[in-house]
């Protein structure tokens, strides 16, 4: 009998405290979660057939591209 009434009167304010603990914690990561992949994105919008040269970082059609010896995949003018 003791018990019982020990745990009744126990478990009511820790289930309140859950509740706020967990509407904090459900809400912040997923807002670190997505403003995390917005800064990895690149700012200049790229279509499919446009590449990002890595040495001027501008974005030209795949066709002005050059594949040098090393592996490097660079436009023209940076060829
Ligand atoms: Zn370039």
């Amino acid at each position: 009998m003791d018990e019982l009434q020990a745990r009744d009167r126990t478990a009511r304010p820790p289930t309140a405290d859950l509740d706020e603990v967990d509407t904090a914690d459900g809400v912040e990561p997923p807002d670190a979660d997505m403003s995390g992949e917005e800064l990895t994105v690149p700012v200049s919008p790229m279509r499919s057939d446009e590449l990002q040269c890595p040495r001027c970082f501008l974005v030209h059609h795949r066709s002005q591209f050059v594949l040098r010896a090393d592996g490097l995949n660079v436009c023209r003018e940076c060829s």
